[in-house]
């Protein structure tokens, strides 16, 4: 994603009700920021937040929270947040501190067109890899499911590998979503962007 210096951002970003600012204070008891019980999705590289607003809008039994490392790109999500959303928070933090944040809380983890990181070296980055799936044991309640879309055929093989390497059990498999069964698909900015050109959409869920 092209990063800019988006004017205005960090005012933007601090004076947002929805933006979890003390994101580690809450570690355990996110069910209190919601008032609730309900399960807790969150999604890792949200991007502009296409995707997570349109889940919490769709899907108001569920708590959404939407994730993103740069201020100017979590900044274009909060743009679009003209109203409350009561089941949608976001955070701003690189996953990497994800395991400091979440402690058997999280229900759905959506990774969606998530950086393919191509170079062998840097493979460790990528958020599928054994070690990004090792550090989001400790975030699931009970049952681990983890939802992936990708337009990136090698990072969807990857991918495929290393939750088969760590022991997930295939749920549901897509080697073209737009061409299989797509109800309930809610889009990105990304996938909509691929799909326009004419990309095959990769997507599977497993769980553990
Ligand atoms: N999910 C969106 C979509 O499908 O349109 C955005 C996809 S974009 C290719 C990947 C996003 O993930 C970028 O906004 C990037 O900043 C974010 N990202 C990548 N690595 C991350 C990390 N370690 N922690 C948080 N966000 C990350």
């Amino acid at each position: 994603m092209r990063l800019r210096n988006v004017k205005g951002a960090s005012t933007l970003i601090e004076n947002c009700p929805f933006l979890i600012k003390d994101y580690k204070e809450y570690k355990g008891k996110y069910k209190t920021i919601f008032n609730n019980d309900n399960p807790i999705h969150i999604e890792i590289g949200m991007g502009k937040g296409d995707f997570i607003i349109g889940m919490a809008k769709k899907y108001p039994e569920f708590n959404f929270i939407g994730i993103e490392k740069f201020d100017s790109v979590i900044v274009r999500a909060i743009e679009k947040l003209d109203e409350e959303i009561p089941n949608l928070r976001l955070i701003r933090m690189d996953a990497t501190e994800i395991e400091e944040v979440f402690d058997k809380e999280v229900d759905t983890i959506y990774l969606n067109f998530s950086d393919p990181w191509p170079k062998n070296r840097h493979s460790d980055r990528r958020l599928t890899s054994l070690k990004f799936l090792k550090r989001y044991d400790s975030l699931f309640k009970k049952e681990k499911t983890i939802i992936m879309k990708t337009d990136n055929r090698k990072l969807f093989e990857f991918s495929l590998i290393e939750f088969n390497n760590y022991n997930y059990k295939f749920e549901e498999i897509s080697l073209d979503l737009y061409n299989d069964d797509i109800k309930d698909n809610v889009q990105t900015e990304y996938e909509r962007r691929f799909h326009e050109l004419g990309f095959p959409i990769y997507k599977v869920i497993v769980k553990k």
